[in-house]
């Protein structure tokens, strides 16, 4: 089965959680490519695990299967590094893409480590997002990556750490996701479902959600016998499982161009723009209400704080936006925003 030709656009890694025997390695990366031949095809060779004694990867040994899925099936190969000697023995293997895992992004030394090793070569790199939510680390190791010269960058979301037991391993907290887009907007992003989901029964939904955020690919984890897998066996699809998930996905368009034919959608941003500027000029001149009420309060000797008046305003401003249809807690978020900075502006009259 092939999937949508739609589909064939997007970045597609694919492949086990870890390469296991070169049997697992080859099986797997036969049937993803009948799938989808411009896959690439990703298998852990070192595996950070949590705790010791699980199984750590196959280590180098492995690194021969991955040319091996190459030399058959014409597909890109990918997989983790987390020190400069994993990155000498995939440039030494041909290996296309490497990764920096979210156990190693959380680390400057490694990434430094990473980076230089990475220094002259032209190898793509991927770099996930930390573990914990912090989107400084993630940026630090993509400019660690760039200031050594690294050309190809691409960011992996796949959801961070969170204490609480919930629905997903990792929670997405794709707003942190969508402000690293627009920190770093020349850098793709793919999105990993199966390690922010930790099982097969959400990945659609993730998948789906990545895309109509506008990611640009995805990295899902599949094994030939998933029962049987040595690491993430409760997240990783079988083959046709994971052509069912592709088929069922809808890729956005990035763009209108095509689309909006008839300008409906400029038609609309161009309202929301002018909306948007009558907007402020209207808290511009609310705040000079403010600024003249300050003047008035400094001359008569009263408080900026008159809570009664705030708590009769807010009551009222409420009643009213509920009557448009507007929520209560975004109205009231928004009043106390303007309050606040109106307060501010009194302040600022009376010291002077
Ligand atoms: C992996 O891709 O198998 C992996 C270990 O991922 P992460 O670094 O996102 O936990
Ligand atoms: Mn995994």
């Amino acid at each position: 089965m092939k999937t949508q030709e739609h589909l064939q656009q997007m970045t597609l890694i694919a492949g086990p959680c870890s390469a296991e025997s070169e049997e697992q390695v080859l099986a797997t990366a036969i049937s993803i490519a009948k799938i989808n031949p411009a896959a690439i095809f990703r298998a852990g060779i070192w595996k950070p695990r949590t705790r010791p004694n699980a199984f750590e990867g196959i280590g180098s040994a492995g690194l021969p299967w991955l040319c091996k899925v190459k030399e058959i099936t014409g597909m890109q190969t990918a997989t983790e590094v987390a020190n400069a000697r994993h990155v000498e023995e995939c440039l030494r293997h041909n290996i296309d893409i490497l990764w920096i895992g979210a156990r190693t992004t959380v680390n400057p030394f490694s990434v430094q480590e990473i980076a230089q090793a990475l220094k002259g070569t032209n190898v793509r790199v991927m770099v996930k997002n930390p573990v914990n939510a912090e989107l400084s680390l993630w940026m630090g190791a993509i400019e660690r990556l760039d200031l050594q010269g690294v050309k190809h960058i691409t960011a992996i979301h796949r959801g961070f750490h969170k204490p609480e037991k919930q629905a997903f391993r990792n929670d997405p907290r794709w707003e942190l996701a969508i402000e690293m887009r627009i920190l770093a907007p020349n850098i793709p992003m793919l999105c990993d479902p199966s390690h922010i989901c930790g099982n097969k029964e959400l990945i659609p939904y993730v998948a789906q959600k990545a895309l109509d955020l506008g990611m640009d690919g995805l990295m899902i984890e599949t094994h030939i016998n998933p029962l049987r897998a040595l690491s993430d066996a409760d997240q990783q699809l079988t083959p046709s499982e994971l052509a069912s998930v592709l088929d069922n996905l809808r890729v956005r368009l990035p763009e209108m161009d095509k689309t909006d034919g008839k300008g409906e959608l400029q038609k609309l941003r161009t309202s929301i723009n002018r909306t948007d500027e009558e907007l402020l000029q209207l808290i511009f001149r609310r705040m000079q209400y403010s600024r003249e009420i300050g003047e008035y309060k400094k001359k008569h000797n009263l408080s900026i704080l008159q809570v009664n008046r705030w708590e009769e305003l807010l009551r009222d401003r409420i009643g009213l936006a509920q009557g448009m249809g507007l929520s209560k807690s975004f109205v009231k978020r928004i009043y106390n925003l303007i309050h606040e900075e109106s307060i501010r502006k009194q302040s600022e009259v009376m010291a002077n």
